[in-house]
């Protein structure tokens, strides 16, 4: 042992006296008793399961422990990582095959560091897209069920599938680059920059509260074997005061398609929009800036990599032509809401919107008070929230179809017509709300395993 490394053999961490009060490597080596030891990389290729996750222990103990670290000075480490990750172009943490063999290409070449520090990186991404509930609980499973045996980075990637009830299996492709099924790595060197327009539109009585995101360009660092980065994007958003104060995760799926992110992933919402509400006004938006994902905004660090858009609205129904969904004209910028999309009934509607025959799917579903959605004899599919307190306007031939998380559901109390649905159904692993008002249902109520139907005060009738 030399007089600066140390080196974790099964169940025995070996380190020469002058890093033996070296708390970051006591920590990393330490680390490897689980990842390394308890459940082992499966072939050399996915080394940085074991070495990511030491890393990125480092940072986490400097977080957790005030003995060791605040929160600063962990955000000071994984800026280290990520600057390093990002400097390295022309290595994946996933060593393909042909390097994995010579043991010294992993250790004499840059694969050494990429497998640290990109890995580091790696793990870093899926606990923020994950959050922290399903992040350390999935892994805590990794480590209880697999104890004793050996993993890959599919293993882990399934591991996360089923804990998300999401497929991240693109993060994997275009992070990682490597898994057991390819035969040329798909991905995984280099890294992207990307911009994030965002507004917080003074209008529909939100006083500017809400902040409407999309998705800009994304431009690549050089080396990069990816056509676009999949995967978490997160954002810093300030008011005026110091306690205004939150970060944002989305998930960038490619093609417009963002997922709120940060606590599970939502299902996709078309349209390159998302809205968020939030207690304040939004002034400024930094990207990344405690170095969270491996993703950079442009420009110099701390990376703003964001433009406030002032024409930038979500899909926002005005009816100012009429009470038509399609019609284009009732939408600001003359934008019909696309299917899955991010839709708000303002409450400076003139007239209420009716649904148009057939399915109509929308994302998150702001009703603002006092407007209601008219089902008319047709299905709607709401895929994330339903938010605020206007209504849904139903009949006994009209149906609603949950498709994900906490969808809050108020129904018009006009008349026993108005208050009524055919079928309500929810999908695996929906869940939704009954608000306040009776809901009558004269078809049928769907609730397949996983669902979660909550009714206040007895406010359900089955005809
Ligand atoms: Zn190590």
């Amino acid at each position: 042992m030399d007089g600066t490394s140390a080196m974790e053999h099964q169940t025995m961490s070996s380190m020469p006296t002058s890093t033996i009060a070296n708390v970051p490597v006591l920590i990393h080596e330490m680390t490897h008793q689980w990842f390394g030891d308890n459940v082992t990389f499966a072939h050399w290729n996915d080394l940085w399961l074991a070495e990511g996750f030491a890393e990125y222990s480092d940072a986490l103990s400097q977080e957790m422990v005030p003995a060791v670290g605040t929160p600063a000075s962990a955000a000071t480490r994984r800026t280290s990582y990520k600057n390093s990750a990002i400097s390295l172009s022309s290595q994946s943490a996933w060593i393909p095959n042909n390097s994995s063999t010579t043991s010294d290409l992993i250790w004499n070449s840059n694969y050494g560091s990429t497998v640290y520090k990109r890995g580091a990186m790696i793990v870093s991404m899926l606990r923020t897209m994950c959050g922290d509930s399903i992040f350390f609980s999935t892994l805590t499973k990794y480590q209880t069920e697999l104890a004793g045996k050996s993993a890959t980075a599919d293993t882990l990637r399934n591991y996360f599938n089923r804990a998300l009830g999401r497929d991240i299996s693109v993060f994997f492709d275009d992070y990682v680059g490597g898994s057991d099924t390819a035969s040329t790595i798909k991905g995984g060197i280099g890294s992207p920059v990307n911009t994030v327009n965002w507004n917080a539109p003074t209008t529909f009585g939100q006083s500017g509260k809400r902040l409407v995101i999309s998705m800009g360009t994304q431009t690549k660092t050089a080396g990069s074997n990816v056509a676009y980065f999949r995967g978490p994007v997160q954002i810093h958003v300030k008011g005026a005061l110091p306690a205004n104060d939150t970060t944002i995760t989305i998930f960038d799926w490619g093609g417009g398609n963002l997922s709120y992110a940060g606590n599970g992933i939502s299902i996709p919402v078309a349209g390159n929009k998302l809205t968020f509400d939030l207690s304040f006004v939004p002034t400024t938006v930094l990207y990344d800036d405690s170095s969270r994902t491996m993703s950079r905004g442009t420009g110099a660090s701390p990376f703003t990599g964001t433009t406030k858009l002032t024409t930038l609205e979500g899909y926002v129904w005005l009816g100012t032509t009429n009470t038509v969904w399609g019609t284009a004209s009732n939408w600001t910028g003359n934008l019909v809401a696309p299917s899955g999309g991010d839709v708000t009934i303002a409450t400076t509607a003139t007239n209420h919107p009716v649904l148009p025959s057939g399915n109509t799917t929308v994302g998150p579903l702001s009703i603002l008070a006092g407007k209601i959605l008219y089902l008319n004899g047709n299905t709607l599919t709401i895929n994330n929230s339903v938010r605020y307190t206007g209504t849904i306007s139903g009949s006994s031939t009209s149906n609603i179809v949950i498709a994900d998380k906490a969808a809050t559901l108020n129904f018009d109390q006009t008349s026993s017509a108005t208050r009524s649905l055919n079928t309500l159904t929810l999908n695996t692993g929906a869940s939704a709300t009954i608000g306040t008002g009776l809901l009558e249902i004269y078809g049928g109520l769907s609730l397949p395993v996983k669902s979660t139907l909550t009714v206040k005060s007895a406010n359900m009738l089955l005809h």
